[in-house]
């Protein structure tokens, strides 16, 4: 449905201000795990004052129009927006909202913001990321590929404290989206990969990660731990399944001086017992060093263009088949939702918008 809205008290209808608004006409939007938590109610919040939540965090538009003080874009740029917007805290201030220190934290089609599921969206430029005409049919996956670039950028940074760390070997935990797209960076820095996964091969993701030089290990069919122990333990591990005993476990396969980041948001109530002394122990005697990360910052969305499109000159055609599942049209939604939930063998879900 269309309407013609206004906003009462404000005469000229301005929703970003000082000149600095862009408005962007969506392409695609892709969907995960996180839209099928909002939509199953489970998790997300609308605006203030709105009983309803526009979905979609996973933007990739065209500029249709900018403000008189927006010099870096203009019409016909593709875009793709960051998800979290400023909140209170010193780290908002500086753009670091990604790192607020604030209980609340607004992002764009998950909490307190509308989002981009829609034919148009307005937003500062502040917040958009310039995407490489290259990269138009890959756009849509800048914003998980943000989420893979800022916990390896974090890791990359807190390992300066070691002032020679030279990582080697590097296992990502998951083969989704997100798994496929952080073991695709780490190899572009020269690291020699283990992606793990429930699915037991041949399956789709396997093959997508061997032709990118990465070994697919299923965790039916071996654990990480078994790995670690027979092959070597791990410079860097990035946990990103969903499942949070395994960030214990990954903790043990960490080598000396290793890095753990930790990717994955569980709403639930899990326990589970764990050899506290060992991993305790471990990490002393290794100067081992675990950490969370959540989305990501400006400069996280510039590098995934600059890894995706090195991608598109290293392994042309690779990234394309990761968009497993275009539904056409926002009036499909249902099938959208539909195709999240139930689709064998999905990698990326995603509405097809123009
Ligand atoms: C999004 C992140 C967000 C997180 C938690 C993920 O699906 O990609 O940007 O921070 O959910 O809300
Ligand atoms: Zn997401």
């Amino acid at each position: 449905m269309k309407a013609i809205a206004v906003i009462p008290g404000e005469p000229d209808h301005t929703l970003v201000p000082e000149g600095r608004g862009v408005l962007v006409k969506l392409l695609q939007v892709g969907v995960d795990g996180t839209d099928k938590e909002i939509d199953a109610a489970e998790y997300g919040a609308p605006p203030p004052g709105d009983d309803y939540l526009i979905l979609g965090h996973e933007s990739f538009g065209v500029v249709e129009a900018v403000g008189p003080s927006v010099k870096e874009l203009r019409p016909g740029d593709l875009v793709a927006a960051s998800v979290r917007r400023p909140g209170s805290s010193l780290y908002d201030a500086i753009g670091l909202q990604d790192m607020t220190t604030d209980d609340t934290y607004f992002e764009r089609g998950i909490n307190l913001r509308h989002g981009f599921l829609a034919e148009y969206y307005a937003d500062s430029a502040d917040f958009l990321v310039r995407v490489p005409e290259r990269l138009r049919e890959v756009g849509v996956l800048m914003e998980p590929g943000s989420v893979a670039e800022k916990a390896i950028g974090q890791a990359w940074e807190i390992q300066r404290r070691l002032k020679v760390w030279q990582p080697r070997r590097a296992a990502v935990l998951g083969a989704g989206t997100l798994g496929l797209l952080a073991s695709l960076f780490l190899r572009l820095r020269g690291l020699e990969v283990v992606t793990f996964g429930l699915q037991e091969p041949p399956t789709r993701n396997a093959d997508l990660l061997s032709e990118i030089g990465v070994r697919y290990v299923s965790t039916r069919q071996r654990s990480l731990t078994a790995v670690a122990e027979q092959e070597g333990a791990f410079d860097f591990i990035l946990e990103g399944t969903g499942f949070s005993p395994l960030v214990f476990e990954a903790m043990q396969a960490l080598h000396k001086n290793g890095v753990l980041a930790m990717v994955s948001i569980t709403g639930g109530e899990r326990k589970v017992e764990v050899p506290a002394d060992r991993i305790n122990q471990g990490f002393v005697l290794g100067n081992k060093l675990a950490f969370g990360s959540v989305n990501a910052s400006r400069a996280d969305f510039e590098r995934a263009s600059l890894d995706l499109s090195q991608a598109e000159l290293s392994f042309p055609g690779w990234l394309r088949q990761l968009l497993t599942h275009p539904v056409q049209g926002l009036a499909n939604y249902r099938e959208l939702m539909d195709t999240l939930t139930k689709a064998k063998g999905a990698i990326k879900v995603y509405c097809q918008v123009a």
